[in-house]
């Protein structure tokens, strides 16, 4: 990216309008250089192909066919948080993604399904089926819970964040850039050189008021990325950019691209890559448009209120506290003398804020000064910026979390802006590193902070142990609740081997207090499943992840 691309999408973070972001920067420009229209006029052409223009321009739907791969966890679900860990990610199939033109409809379907070892056996092996729709402004979902492929299968209406991500997913096609571009209401910015690629690079605000920058080819003249921002719960404000390549002509007349890749200004992870098999254009029949619509109950449904986490309060041995989160992912509160200190911030801004209101609740006027986090993925994370809003010191394993602490707690939110922005604290964190062992002693309490061992989930992660209570905090070592296979059950036992500790009670992030027998005897269960599975995918002649199960449990 040169310094014109990076220019724009700065001053696309900056919240100003693409129209006057710009008009300073076109002044400067050469007579020459196309307006705005003259790109978009030109992409409809070559788009349009031996079909012409009129077929772009007049397209009532669009269908594409593929498969393809996303990055989970957008890059910060990996072993570790180094930027060249391998990257886990989740296999899509059968994509069918329609978009109807002349009603603002779309629909995809697609199949998911995790490329890597993961803790819910069906996960890996049927996925979860995904069914999405926007019609307009109401966008909705049909499917039951991502986590439990047998969940019922219910309709529910989505919130206004998902009606812009599918909006700014619909215009992520350069059919639909070049006739939101060309549609009435639609500002166009001047037009920049990319000095490195000769792209004509165009910042376009649609007339929903959603803005992205978007590249043409002075060679072909088709649209060679997008590029917008979006708000992202771990990573501040994210620049997404999809790639389109491998244009060719189709059988209708139109040219159109058979590969999309999108990226990200986090590392430059690929998000996403889809392989397209077809398009097929104005293939539906009216009946299948029609079933496009919202159907009337979506309509008349309210937008979903955030869900009510509820914080429950329990006291475990002196000066321990267990809060477990009905959002399934709780914390635990170490009591020492003049400060407090948390066991993990999961899942977002609204579960760490819930969690702290019931700290308060328990200990009026006791400040809450720090923060342990067990390891980096970005469900762990959630409430990490959040924390660092409210000024706790954040201690986590030495490892390539440091880096990942400081980054991520250093992006800023402006565009969509978190707890993080609005108190002014990014780039403000404060971080103890943990090598091996950190031990948190006071007249009140001793707390070792201890590195986990063995564990193929996640390298660089940390639980905390009290020896008086015999308590073990800990993230992703055994979940009671979510979970059904294990592929790292080892970890738990071998890190109390390691550590000669004497557990008698688990305080996890996920899923419910147990005490350490029955969490080996869980760990066991899941390790079976995982071989159950393996078994099954080699009778049906299929290979999966993981297997043959390396970590048997066998010793333990
Ligand atoms: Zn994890
Ligand atoms: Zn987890």
């Amino acid at each position: 990216m040169n310094k014109h691309t990076i220019r724009v999408v700065a001053m696309l973070a900056t919240g100003l309008t693409a129209a006057a972001s710009l008009s300073a920067a076109s002044a400067a420009l050469a007579q020459s250089a196309p307006s705005g229209n003259e790109l978009l006029e030109r992409a409809a052409t070559a788009l349009g192909g031996i079909a012409g223009r009129s077929a772009v321009l007049g397209m009532h739907t669009l269908t594409l066919y593929g498969f393809g791969e996303n990055n989970a966890q957008d890059g910060g679900g990996n072993v570790s948080a180094s930027p060249h860990a391998p990257q886990k990610r989740t296999d899509v199939d059968g994509i069918v993604r329609t978009i109807d033109y002349d009603n603002g409809r779309m629909h995809l379907q697609q199949r998911q399904v995790q490329a890597f070892e993961f803790a819910i056996a069906a996960l890996m092996a049927t996925g979860n089926e995904v069914n999405q729709s926007l019609d307009g402004d109401v966008a909705w979902n049909v499917g039951g819970n991502p986590f439990n492929p047998a969940a019922p299968v219910r309709t529910a209406r989505a919130s206004n964040e998902q009606v812009r991500a599918r909006r700014i997913e619909m215009l992520d096609n350069p059919v639909s850039i070049v006739r939101e571009g060309l549609a009435p209401g639609a500002q166009l910015g001047g037009v920049l050189t990319d000095s490195q690629t000769g792209d004509q690079v165009l910042d376009l605000t649609t007339a929903h008021g959603d803005h992205v920058t978007v590249a043409f080819s002075p060679r072909t003249h088709l649209p060679d990325w997008m590029r917008w921002v979006g708000p992202h719960p771990v990573y501040g404000d994210l620049t997404y950019t999809t790639w389109f390549t491998g244009y060719e002509p189709i059988v209708d007349g139109l040219v159109l691209p058979f590969g999309y890749q999108t990226t990200c200004d986090y590392h430059g992870v690929v998000l996403s890559e889809v392989y397209v098999d077809k398009y097929d254009v104005n293939a539906l029949s009216g009946a299948q448009r029609d079933a496009m619509a919202a159907p009337a109950a979506v309509r008349a449904a309210p937008l979903p209120s955030p869900p009510n986490i509820r914080i429950d309060a329990l006291q475990v041995a002196p000066h321990v506290w267990y809060m477990h989160s009905s959002a399934n992912g709780s914390s635990t509160v170490f009591d020492f003398t003049d400060h407090l200190t948390v066991f993990e911030a999961y899942g977002s801004e609204a579960n760490f804020e819930a969690i702290l209101r019931k700290i308060h609740e328990v200990f009026p006027g006791k400040p809450v000064t720090q923060l342990i986090i067990s390891h980096h993925h970005l469900d762990h994370t959630g409430g990490l910026r959040a924390a660092v809003a409210e000024g706790l010191t954040v201690i986590t394993n030495r490892g390539e979390n440091v880096a990942f602490v400081r980054e991520v707690t250093s992006r800023p939110a402006r565009m969509f802006p978190d707890l993080l922005q609005k108190k002014g604290r990014v780039g403000m964190v404060k971080i103890i590193p943990v090598d091996d062992k950190l031990v948190l002693e006071d007249a009140n309490l001793e707390v070792d902070v201890l590195r986990i061992v063995g564990d193929s989930h996640m390298s660089d992660a940390l639980g905390a142990y009290v020896p008086s209570a015999h308590t073990f905090s800990e993230g992703d070592l055994m979940d009671d609740t979510g979970w059904d296979a294990s592929w790292w059950g080892n970890s738990y036992p071998d890190t109390v081997k390691y550590w000669h500790l004497q557990v008698n009670e688990d305080l996890p992030v996920h899923g419910h207090m147990h005490t350490y027998a029955e969490m080996m005897a869980l760990a066991k269960k899941q390790t079976e499943t995982s071989e159950a599975l393996c078994a099954k995918a080699d009778q049906a002649g299929f290979a999966l992840p993981g297997c043959p199960v390396a970590n048997t449990m066998a010793g333990y």
